[in-house]
């Protein structure tokens, strides 16, 4: 390939072409077209990254310093240093060649995996279920405590899909979410796209139906396999499972931390995750609580709303029109003649 192949100006996304990829490092090249980062947004990365200009400007900011970038310079930046693209050309692409890198020796990473510690991880849906799952499996010295309010896990999941649970879609994109934070979504994606998903399914024996329409059920067609195998995974790997217990704080005592329910206290732990979810669905206990706690550490959040919502009525057919799911500003129900 030559490296100015296919160049195009969207004004909309800025392009990332993987060039290489090893064990320890990859090369992108990263097409912008005035894109910048979110406002408040700033990249900190496990990895090291060289960035080279090869046409265009930028500016990157440091939360100390900024960096201005013209055709034929480069930079390093150390990983887990915050940095945030301030400003890439409007009138004419700015292509960069990045390389991402990380030292094998030394790497965060790496001392993680080794180090022994005790870590609480609030909420076992989907989220808190595998992070847990892949902590574990990337250092069995972690001892995982996987805390819930309900008395199983996944409870969401089980009602997912009407039962059949709609586990992806294989066009998973930027352009498909909404929300205040896309950069935040294109960073995720990166790290988890579909091809990572169906990896991890495979890995605890989970069968995908890709339909043509792009969505992913399980193949069994049954939400309840995709927990049980999840469950399965959580038992072989030694992950100690706290159910019927509702987390109400979390407090700090040195550099450890506590985890307060009504009627214990969970003490120190090294590392604490927050995967309690969102208010959707109270029926199967699902709380802000996690978001509250959050706060208290200094975290924010951006407004949440409701994408997907059930429909309530007072008539007595409501069975008939269970599961029909219907795109439109304005969507009318009728009973005959009559609407409803
Ligand atoms: C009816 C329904 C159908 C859906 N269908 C689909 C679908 O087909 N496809 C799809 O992709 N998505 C679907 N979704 C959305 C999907 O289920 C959720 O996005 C996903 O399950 C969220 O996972 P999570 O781990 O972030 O949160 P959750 O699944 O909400 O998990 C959070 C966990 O934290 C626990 N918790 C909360 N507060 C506390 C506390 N204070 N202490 C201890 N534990 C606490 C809760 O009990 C819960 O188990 C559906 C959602 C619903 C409600």
């Amino acid at each position: 390939m030559n490296i100015f192949d296919d160049i195009k100006v969207d004004k909309i996304k800025e392009e990332f072409k993987e060039i290489l990829k090893s064990e320890n490092i990859r090369i992108e090249r990263i097409v912008s077209n005035g894109q910048t980062s979110e406002d408040e947004f700033w990249y900190d990365q496990d990895e090291n990254e060289f960035v080279l200009i090869l046409d265009g400007k930028a500016i990157l900011e440091f939360e100390e310093k900024e960096v201005v970038l013209q055709k034929g310079d480069c930079f390093d930046i150390k990983a887990h240093i915050k940095h945030r693209v301030k400003y890439t050309s409007k009138d004419k692409p700015t292509i960069w060649l990045a390389v991402f890198f990380t030292n094998i020796k030394y790497n965060t990473r790496t001392k993680l995996l080794r180090k022994l510690m005790r870590i609480a991880i609030i909420g076992a849906g989907a989220a808190g279920i595998i992070a847990a799952i892949t902590a574990k499996r990337e250092n069995k010295n972690l001892q995982i405590d996987l805390i819930d309010y309900n008395n199983g896990i996944g409870k969401k999941i089980l009602a997912s899909g009407n039962g059949r649970c709609n586990i992806s879609n294989t066009d998973v994109k930027v352009e498909n979410y909404i929300g205040e934070n896309p950069s935040f979504v294109s960073y995720a994606l990166k790290q988890f796209d579909f091809k990572a998903f169906e990896k991890f399914c495979k890995s605890i024996g989970l069968l995908l139906d890709i339909k043509e329409t792009n969505k992913v059920y399980p193949l069994s067609n049954e939400a309840k396999s995709v927990v049980t195998l999840l469950e399965s995974a959580v038992q072989s790997l030694g992950i100690n499972l706290i159910l019927n217990t509702k987390v109400e704080d979390i407090k700090k005592d040195d550099d450890k931390f506590i985890v307060v329910s009504q009627d214990k206290e969970l003490k120190a732990y090294d590392k604490v995750l927050i995967s309690s979810g969102l208010a959707a669905a109270p029926q199967l206990k699902a709380t802000e609580d996690g978001m509250n706690i959050a706060c208290k550490f200094g975290h924010t959040f951006n407004m949440t709303y409701p994408s997907l919502v059930g429909l309530h009525t007072d008539f007595e057919h409501n069975n008939r029109i269970q599961g029909v799911k219907k795109r439109g500003k304005y969507i009318f129900i009728y009973r005959w003649t009559k609407r409803v």
